[in-house]
């Protein structure tokens, strides 16, 4: 579990500083690391803001919304298990707080391109943490 009295969640004694954003996507949550000196998200959690280098962070519930930056398109699996899935695309995805998040785009191939509007949509899975996906979003 995050945290302890000790060492707060996210910091670097934190065995697993990660762990508040998988609780967050356990539950259908984008949760970020927000500076709580200059305002801004950041990710991966880190013990400091990487923009201003203050100390004080907080998960603070995201959007969820952000644009395509970059994506490729898997056709060929990887391993035998991904082979019913191919082909799929995994994009980079610049969120509406400035992070990047990386994960499955949820609409085929030929959909993708840069720039794209999406909103991320965590995906059960068993075991393991949630699948990080994105939806597109209607362009209308
Ligand atoms: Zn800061």
């Amino acid at each position: 579990m995050a945290g302890s009295a000790a060492a707060p969640a996210g910091t670097i004694a934190d065995p697993d500083p990660a762990a508040p954003f998988w609780a967050a996507a356990a539950a259908g949550r984008l949760e970020l690391p927000v500076c709580e000196d200059c305002g801004k998200a950041h990710l991966y959690p880190r013990s400091h803001c990487p923009h201003c280098g203050g100390a004080r962070l907080a998960w603070r519930e995201a959007s969820g919304r952000g644009a395509v930056y970059s994506f490729t398109t898997v056709h060929r699996a990887p391993m035998p298990a991904f082979k019913p899935e191919v082909p799929y695309t995994i994009a980079v995805v610049r969120l509406a707080e400035g992070p990047h998040l990386t994960g499955r785009l949820a609409a085929p191939p030929g959909r993708a391109r840069i720039g794209l509007p999406v909103r991320v949509a965590f995906r059960p899975a068993d075991p393991g943490p949630p699948r990080v996906a994105f939806e597109p979003l209607d362009e209308s």
